[in-house]
Order: C-alpha cells, then sequence, then structure tokens
C-alpha cells in the first residue's frame, strides 16, 4: 500500500473504526501510522493488544499530528466533534472521512470552520469481514492525492465505489447501505420454511447459508454472464425451478424489490 507516510486518526474507534483498522494493518499499513480515539478505554485497549496501533482517549491529540481523520462517531455526534477539534486545533491540511450516514458535507464544513476537505464514505455492514461495499463522495477541496488515499482505506474493508454527486449516497445506501438486510430477510424466510418442512433449526440454516454462499460465488466466479442467464442455465422448462421462479413472479417480487429499494432512498432523503 503507498502513501504509507499519512498518520491516520480514527475519531471514534467503534465496529467500523476497529474494521477499517484491521483491514489497513492486515494490507500492511504501518499500525504506528495509525491513531484511535474513544472516550473510554477498553475497546482502544483490544484494538492496540490487537494490532498495534496508538490509542488516546483525547480526540484533540489523535488530531494534531494527522494527514487524514476518519470520523466515525455515530451520526448525531458528527457536529458536536468537528466543532471540537475546529476549538482546539490547527485543521488546515488535514483531510476529512465520514462514514456516518445522513451528514452532509455542508454542516460539516460548517462545523469544522471552514471548506476543509471532506469524504462522504457509506460502507455497508460486510465491510466488518473484509467484503465491504463502500461508496464515496469527495468534495470539491479533496485532492487527487487524498481521494486516492481514502480509495486505499476503503479498499481494505471491501470494495469501492466512488459516486459523482453527494445525493447518489441515497441511492447506494439502497443498493447496497442496506441491502445486506435485504438478502437475510430472504434468507429468513427460506429457513422458515426448511424449519416447516421438518428439518432441524440448525440444518436448515446450514442449507440456506451454503445455497446463498455457493449462488453468490457462481454471480462473482462467472462475471462474463449475466445474472439472469445464471438463472436460465438452472431454470429447466416444466421444473421445479421454474414452478418457484413463477410464483415469485405471480407475487410480483421484482416489484416489491423496486418498491422496497425505492422506498429506502426515500427515507434516506428524509433523514438527511
Ligand atoms: P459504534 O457505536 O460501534 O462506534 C462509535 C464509537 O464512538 C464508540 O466506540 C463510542 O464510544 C465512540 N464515541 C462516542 N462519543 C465519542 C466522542 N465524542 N469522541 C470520540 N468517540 C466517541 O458505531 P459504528 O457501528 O462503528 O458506527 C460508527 C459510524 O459508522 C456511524 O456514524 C455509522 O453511521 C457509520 N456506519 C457504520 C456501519 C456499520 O456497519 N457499523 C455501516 C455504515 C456506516
Amino acid at each position: 500500500m503507498t502513501n504509507e507516510h499519512q498518520t491516520v486518526a480514527f475519531i471514534g474507534a467503534g465496529n467500523m473504526s476497529g474494521a477499517i483498522i484491521a483491514g489497513l494493518v492486515s494490507n500492511g499499513y504501518p499500525a504506528s501510522n495509525i491513531i484511535a480515539a474513544n472516550p473510554s478505554m477498553p475497546k482502544l485497549e483490544t484494538l492496540q493488544n490487537n494490532l498495534g496501533i496508538n490509542i488516546t482517549t483525547d480526540n484533540i491529540q489523535a488530531c494534531q499530528h494527522a494527514d487524514v481523520v476518519v470520523l466515525a462517531v455515530k451520526p448525531h455526534l458528527i457536529q458536536q466533534v468537528c466543532q471540537q477539534l475546529a476549538d482546539s486545533t490547527d485543521l488546515s491540511g488535514k483531510c476529512f472521512i465520514s462514514v456516518a450516514a445522513g451528514v452532509n458535507i455542508i454542516p460539516m464544513q460548517a462545523a469544522l470552520g471552514f471548506a476543509a476537505p471532506v469524504i462522504r464514505c457509506m460502507p455497508n455492514t460486510p465491510s466488518q469481514i473484509g467484503l465491504g461495499v463502500s461508496g464515496m463522495y469527495a468534495s470539491g477541496e479533496v485532492s487527487e492525492n487524498q481521494r486516492q488515499f481514502a480509495d486505499q482505506l476503503m479498499q481494505s474493508v471491501g470494495i469501492v465505489q466512488w459516486l459523482d454527486s453527494e445525493a447518489q449516497i441515497d441511492d447506494l445506501i439502497a443498493v447496497a447501505g442496506s441491502a445486506p438486510a435485504y438478502f437475510f430477510a430472504f434468507m429468513e424466510a427460506m429457513q422458515n420454511k426448511a424449519m416447516a418442512l421438518g428439518f432441524s433449526k440448525a440444518d436448515s440454516r446450514k442449507l440456506v447459508q451454503q445455497t446463498a454462499l455457493g449462488a453468490a460465488h457462481m454471480v462473482v466466479e462467472n462475471d462474463d454472464l449475466d445474472i439472469s442467464t445464471l438463472r436460465e442455465n438452472v431454470t429447466s422448462k416444466g421444473g421445479t425451478t421454474q414452478q418457484a421462479l413463477t410464483t415469485f413472479a405471480q407475487g410480483g417480487l421484482a416489484e416489491l424489490v423496486d418498491k422496497a429499494m425505492q422506498s429506502a432512498i426515500d427515507r434516506a432523503v428524509e433523514m438527511a
């Protein structure tokens, strides 16, 4: 990984920071160039013991020598944290990457007290196991070097999709941010049916999760084929799969998915 000279401060050392830091360190980023700040020590000590990074309970101390500041507190605390940093230390030259859902760049820059380079990042939960999707949008103040660094940072926990506008983050939420739960809901319904058929809970889960994993891998490993072709390839005319798919179609599956995703977008817009 390049940019190894940059010092990265994580403000808030919870699940998302922990995932990104673990990804960075396992990709060879020097732990000595990473510092995490959190009000309480236990999470920090775990990160230090497991990954060898620097830790502090003082956000300002973490930020002082950082080139890049990752804002990873809950959304309602972002303004307060930005103001605290702006009031106490010189922020010029630093790039801010916010993973907070629903907090726009303009209010963040207002709280930081200047037109800071800010990158909004919307990761999804599989980032915690290195299989995430992060939507990223950079404000006009972000340099190419800062953009590349943010790209590397988030690639350490999955894939990155750069967006043309901040508003597209709401679309990304529907397509990837909220989407792991769509698959969980589908798998849950399948598990329930398997149990109703008499399989044990554990066996039902094993059968459903392995099938989901196999199907996902087939999509990944056959990226020259459309997903619709993969579906057609396993659907014999007049067979059981076709019967099940016809039942889905009659129930309006495609329309329902469209409607559900649109409702996620509408809610994201409402919440912003
Ligand atoms: P979390 O609760 O695990 O972590 C937040 C951390 O911030 C906690 O350790 C808390 O002690 C610390 N904190 C609280 N006040 C602080 C302060 N004033 N200064 C510094 N640290 C403070 O939450 P998380 O799941 O890691 O989420 C963090 C951010 O990431 C949120 O804004 C969330 O919207 C975003 N996010 C998370 C996920 C996810 O999968 N977890 C996905 C997308 C976006």
